[in-house]
């Protein structure tokens, strides 16, 4: 008997085992082949190394499945985001509302008249679904939509100013995480930068000092992820659009996040809005669709038409645009900003950053026990207490909401424990992704949904297991 288990068993004997027909209908005969061969080669390995391989049926099957399972899993997986940043760029930033999925599995399942004017039967601009709306919400003479801002920021560089110079305040050579640098897509775009100013302080006769024959446009980057705080000056934007416009130039304002409505009326901190740029009189404004947007990774241009006219026909437009399934879902989260009165019932990002600290109280003391359940066995405390949430993705990055957390800290000197808790919940099926900081991992429990609890309970009950 010890002899049979020592002897890898056929490849073809394996694949008649009963234990493997489940595997077959499940991944495929191909997949299952690979797999039992990569099983094999580790239990040859294992068993020159002199461990004692068990190559029996319910063993090589057992094994043969969890190779499988973790071979074939999905790598992007859902994930609960309790790190209290509700845009996390690394977790995928603004979750869709309930319209945008409807209307994005529509367009990916059946044909869509992406380019098609139904009217005439001829060919239309995948630009004129979205920018009706956006010239109704904003105020803007046409738009134009491409893969993300970085991408819009890049375009209306090239296409405006190329080879020629732009004109920006040193306070505002912004880099946004992941690699977005302005100097760097200006010069990548083919723009030479004038930085003008200095880090703190920039005055209007810094910039009209600095045009000249080679000027292409004045800009101005929203400083999205940072404040620059005590001795500051900057320019506003109305002042710069009329020194723009009394030497024929355009005003270009990269406002990063940008949202469509006003937030202080849902008590929110005030963001800047595509639409107040342009009653300043700015030329063309640059903004995110998965920022404080709510919707789909996009990059949103609004502004004068013979400016978005020209970047439309820029080559690179073509590289840059987007597919049907970002203009569906951005279609459905616009449509959403004509009814302002139920925009943070039904845009998802609006909800969870207006919900209330004592829902959310309420939330941490319900699911403290299972919490603390889930960790009984760990020389840990778990309770409920207050924290602070923020907007994230280098939206308001000052302002804090109120918020309430599961706090769990260690009952030893052994602050590595906490670790250990963290990344056993990482490898939670459904992965559960906190933050370790002053000594506590914390679940700020302000994106976990009233219809994900139930959810992120069963999670908690295999933690426990
Ligand atoms: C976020 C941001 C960008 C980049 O936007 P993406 O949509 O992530 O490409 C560019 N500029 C500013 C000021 C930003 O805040």
């Amino acid at each position: 008997m010890h002899s049979a288990q020592a002897r890898p068993p056929s490849i073809d004997r394996v694949l008649n085992w009963a234990a493997v027909a489940p595997l077959l209908d499940e991944y495929g005969r191909e997949p299952v082949l690979a797999g039992l061969r990569s099983v094999l080669d580790h239990a040859r390995q294992a068993a020159r190394q002199g461990d004692l391989v068990d190559y029996t049926e319910p063993a090589l099957a057992s094994h043969l499945a969890s190779h499988l399972a973790q071979h074939h899993a999905p790598r992007l997986r859902r994930v609960f985001n309790l790190t209290g940043t509700v845009l996390h760029t690394n977790l995928g930033r603004a979750p869709l509302p309930d319209e945008a999925v409807e209307a994005l599995s529509m367009a990916a399942r059946h044909p869509c008249a992406l380019e098609y004017d139904l009217e005439s039967g001829g060919r239309g601009d995948r630009d004129d679904i979205v920018n009706d709306l956006l010239c109704e919400l904003t105020g803007a003479e046409a738009a134009t939509v491409v893969n993300n801002n970085a991408a819009a920021v890049f375009l209306l560089l090239n296409t405006l100013a190329l080879r020629k110079q732009v004109i920006v305040s040193r306070g505002e050579l912004v880099e946004i995480g992941g690699a977005f640098r302005v100097p760097d897509i200006m010069s990548r775009a083919g723009a030479r930068l004038v930085e003008v100013g200095t880090t703190n302080r920039t005055h209007l006769r810094d910039f009209a000092d600095a045009i000249g024959p080679r000027s292409a446009m004045l800009m101005k980057v929203h400083a999205s992820n940072y404040a620059i705080q005590g001795f500051t000056a900057s320019v506003a934007e109305a002042e710069l659009a009329q020194l723009a416009h009394t030497h024929a130039l355009p005003f270009v304002v990269d406002l990063g996040s940008g949202t469509l409505t006003d937030l202080t009326r849902f008590g929110l901190p005030h963001e800047p809005t595509p639409q107040e740029s342009l009653a300043a009189g700015t030329d063309l404004v640059s903004f995110s669709g998965d920022k404080l947007l709510g919707g789909p990774q996009a990059g949103i241009l609004v502004g004068r038409r013979d400016l978005i006219q020209r970047i439309r026909k820029n080559p690179l437009k073509r590289a840059l645009r987007v597919g049907k399934l970002t203009l569906a879902a951005l279609e459905a989260v616009l449509r959403l900003y004509r009814d302002p009165d139920r925009l943070a019932d039904r845009l998802t990002t609006l909800h969870l950053l207006t919900r209330l600290p004592h829902d959310i109280q309420a939330q941490a003391e319900r699911l403290l026990p299972a919490m603390q359940q889930a960790l009984v066995d760990w020389p840990v405390t778990v309770e409920a207490e207050p924290a602070l949430s923020q907007i994230g993705s280098g939206s308001l990055p000052v302002d804090r909401l109120e918020s309430w957390a599961l706090a769990v800290r260690p009952t030893t000197r052994r602050t590595g424990v906490l670790y250990a808790i963290e990344a056993a919940l990482r490898g939670l099926p459904v992965p559960v992704v906190g933050r370790i900081a002053d000594g506590a991992l914390r679940l700020d429990l302000r994106c976990l949904s009233a219809t994900d609890e139930t959810d992120f309970e069963i999670q908690l009950a295999k933690l426990a297991a």
